[in-house]
């Protein structure tokens, strides 16, 4: 059992090289060569919210907005768990009220219908009630990022809504037993070291299941377009100290990172992340889910993911796993096993 002594703030302030092997690491030796896949769906584009730095904000009138019907999710389900997927993240903006019991719906059928798959869930914010039928309509894992653990920018990104209210619901997630992601962007107006540092000890102190991080890539049709990109090289550093402070979750080599550097996801593999989401989504739609500009491998298919992703993987001395892949916090959690470590 690895026990780590640093408080994040030294962490922060040590060598790149040092966070970088240290991470490896404890990844290897806690999930082995194992990268685990997830099958990302963006089943609907449609959002009622308007965040500055997205670009499914609803003040984008430049894109075409769409929402899969159930025929058509169950389609894709079905061709990729024939593939071998057992992991699906479902994926959209905030729809309005209206289309939640249509959601519920969906999941039933589709947890009915393609046996021991595992659904995580990523379409903002909801009130204990409705998570509450989420986790009865058959909903595993939840994701929700809180952006930033900063108030005030949390607040000027997202038109006054309150970070408070994103936290606790990250709490009745974790109570109703959901398997609970989370994460923050990189490079956001108003960033500094200091509020990096309140980002990773929220991830710490949340004890996340999974954490994506992303950076921050301005897109041409919203109000930060004129803002440029963070270094990748702070993303390798805050995935590293990511994985020691969380030596039992499940980190993601995200999509963001690989369009941000060539070859960005696989050295986030090198770093500590463990997990790749393939983007599942018929590329018909997928044009039309840019949260972000140049995002990478929009005009691939499924099949022609897995075979690149396999082929990036053998280079880096890692496989590709269709595992359901629990982050060994939440297995152990479940099997009432204390895990045993800690910053000061
Ligand atoms: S970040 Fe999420 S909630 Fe905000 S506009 Fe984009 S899709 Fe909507």
């Amino acid at each position: 059992m690895i026990k780590v002594n640093l408080n994040v703030k030294e962490l922060y302030n040590s060598d790149f090289n040092f966070l970088a092997k240290e991470a490896e690491y404890i990844c290897l030796k806690n999930y082995g060569k194992k990268v685990f896949l997830r099958a990302l769906l963006e089943f609907s584009n449609e959002c009622k919210m308007n965040c500055l730095y997205c670009g499914l904000r609803k003040d984008n009138r430049n894109i075409k907005r769409y929402f899969l019907s159930v025929q058509e999710i169950k389609k894709i389900i079905k061709k990729n768990y024939l593939s071998g997927f057992r992991t699906f993240v479902l994926q959209s903006g905030e729809f309005v009220n209206f289309k939640f019991n249509e959601l519920c719906d969906i999941i039933y059928k589709l947890k009915k219908e393609f046996k021991n798959i595992t659904i995580t869930l990523s379409c903002g914010y909801f009130t204990k009630r409705k998570l509450k039928l989420l986790k009865e309509s058959g909903v595993d894992r939840y994701l929700i990022r809180f952006e930033v653990a900063d108030e005030k920018i949390y607040s000027y990104l997202k038109n006054g809504l309150s970070l408070k209210k994103r936290i606790e619901m990250l709490y009745n997630l974790k109570e109703l037993n959901f398997e609970t992601g989370s994460g923050f962007m990189i490079g956001l107006p108003g960033e500094n070291d200091e509020i990096l540092i309140k980002n990773l000890e929220l991830c710490y102190k949340l004890n996340l299941d999974m954490i994506g991080i992303g950076p921050f890539i301005p897109h041409p049709d919203t109000p930060l377009n004129y803002l440029n990109k963070p270094s990748f090289e702070k993303v390798l550093k805050i995935t590293a100290i990511l994985r020691i402070l969380l030596p039992y979750s499940n980190i993601p080599a995200t999509t963001a990172s690989g369009t941000l550097e060539p070859y960005g996801r696989e050295k986030l593999l090198k770093v500590g992340a463990n997990v790749l989401m393939p983007n599942i989504t018929p590329p018909r739609y997928k044009k039309y889910y840019l949260l972000y500009p140049g995002k990478i491998c929009i005009n691939e298919n499924a099949d022609t993911c897995i075979l690149c992703l396999k082929q990036k993987l053998k280079k880096i001395n890692r496989e590709l796993s269709f595992d359901t892949g629990s982050s060994i916090n939440f297995t152990m959690k479940n099997n009432n096993l204390e895990l045993n470590y800690g910053i000061n």
